[in-house]
C-alpha cells in the first residue's frame, strides 16, 4: 500500500457535510484540506453504477483539475428490504430538477418501506468508499460500513443527508440527533478514514 506523504489534501467533494465531517476526520493528522468548491472544481458526472466507480470519477476529475492529490468519498444508505436501493442512487433521490431536497428523499424512503409493509427493523447500512488519488493516477481504496435500522419520523436537526432516519445498531438516537463529536466516532466515514490512517497514513 502506498503511503501519503504529502501536506496538502484535495477533498473532492462539494456536500458540506461530508466535507466537515472530512476536515474534522483528518484535523489530527495536521494535514491541509481543500474542499472542492474552494479550489473552483465543478462536480462531474456519476456515471459508474457501483460506489468505487463513483468516487475514482470524482478523484479523477479533481486531480487532472488541480495536480494535487485528491481523497473523494462516494456513499449512501443500502436499504436491505428495497434491494440495496437508494445505493449508489442516495443522493438522486433528493434530486428535484432545482437542488436536493432530502426531507423528500426521507419520505420516498418510508412510503417505499411502507409500500412492500416491511417488517420491523427496517435493516439498512450506511456505506462509505474513499479513493485517494496520487497525481500519477496511483489510488488506494477504503470502505467503511456503519449498520442500522430505518427509523420513522425523522428525528434530529444535527447531520446532513438521511441522518435524521437512521439510527445505528447499538444506539438509541439517529445520526441527526447526535453531535457531530459522537457520529464521528462510529460513523461509515469515520470507519473508512481509520482504514486509510491505518494504511496509507501509518
Ligand atoms: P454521493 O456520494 O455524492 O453520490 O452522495 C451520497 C449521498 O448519500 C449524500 O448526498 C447523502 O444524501 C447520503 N449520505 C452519505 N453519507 C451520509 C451521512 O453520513 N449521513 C447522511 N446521509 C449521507
Amino acid at each position: 500500500m502506498r503511503r501519503f506523504e504529502g501536506q496538502r489534501l484535495l477533498i473532492a467533494t462539494h456536500n458540506a457535510g461530508k466535507l466537515d465531517e472530512m476536515r474534522a476526520l483528518l484535523a489530527p493528522r495536521g494535514i491541509e484540506v481543500i474542499g472542492a468548491a474552494e479550489a473552483g472544481l465543478s462536480e462531474p458526472v456519476e456515471t459508474e453504477d457501483n460506489f468505487v466507480g463513483n468516487a475514482r470519477i470524482k478523484a479523477r476529475a479533481a486531480v487532472s483539475a488541480t495536480g494535487l492529490p485528491a481523497l473523494s468519498d462516494d456513499s449512501g444508505i443500502s436499504i436491505d428490504a428495497l434491494d440495496g436501493a437508494p445505493g449508489v442512487y442516495t443522493a438522486d433521490w433528493a434530486e428535484t430538477g432545482n437542488g436536493r431536497d432530502f426531507g423528500m428523499a426521507m419520505q420516498r424512503t418510508w412510503d417505499e418501506l411502507e409500500a412492500i409493509s416491511a417488517p420491523e427493523p427496517r435493516n439498512a447500512q450506511f456505506r462509505c468508499t474513499l479513493v485517494l488519488m496520487w497525481p500519477d493516477g496511483h489510488d488506494e481504496v477504503f470502505e467503511g460500513v456503519l449498520p442500522g435500522r430505518v427509523v420513522w419520523p425523522p428525528r434530529g436537526a444535527e447531520g446532513h443527508g438521511y441522518d435524521p432516519i437512521f439510527m445505528p445498531e447499538s444506539h438509541e438516537l439517529t445520526l441527526g440527533e447526535m453531535s457531530a463529536d459522537q457520529k464521528n466516532t462510529l460513523s461509515h466515514r469515520a470507519r473508512a478514514v481509520a482504514k486509510m490512517m491505518a494504511g496509507s497514513f501509518a
